[in-house]
């Protein structure tokens, strides 16, 4: 099971995004921690069974396969404050969504329908699940 937080485990070009990401963060004062990049189809069903077959909250609505990091393209963030994680800190993660968005990211913290996810940013070359999953690659555009 892989739950991953490096860069290295993303795609080539998102790689070079999230680069781009922590650096514009890092130039607008931001510290940017990165808590999950690939995840493999394991590692997504332990997931998706929280709060349905497992004990918890439910935390995903995407089955194995279904999410974006079991594709290289997603990655998760908290910024940190003198080194510890702001969780809270809703202002912040707004700037960081923005910034990312500007770079040509989509950002989780937009999306409706109970999907909304503040620490959420990928970056699909508008490629769906489907062109991923059959191989296609996004490109910088
Ligand atoms: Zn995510």
């Amino acid at each position: 099971m892989i739950y991953s937080r490096d860069l290295a485990d993303l795609l080539p070009v998102v790689q070079t995004m999230a680069h781009r990401l922590v650096d514009a963060c890092e130039a607008a004062g931001i510290d940017l921690l990165i808590t999950s990049t690939y995840r493999d189809e394991d590692a997504q069903a332990v997931l998706y069974a929280k709060g349905r077959t497992t004990p918890g909250p439910s935390v995903t609505n995407a089955r194995p396969g279904e999410s974006f990091h079991n594709w290289r393209v997603a990655l998760d963030f908290c910024p940190l404050e003198c080194g510890k994680c702001a969780w809270n800190d809703t202002n912040t993660f707004e700037r960081v969504g923005v910034i990312a968005e500007a770079l040509g990211f989509e950002w989780a913290g937009r999306w409706t329908g109970g999907m909304k996810e503040m620490a959420h940013v990928q970056y699909t070359g508008r490629l769906t699940l489907a062109q991923l999953r059959a191989g296609s690659v996004p490109v910088i555009t």
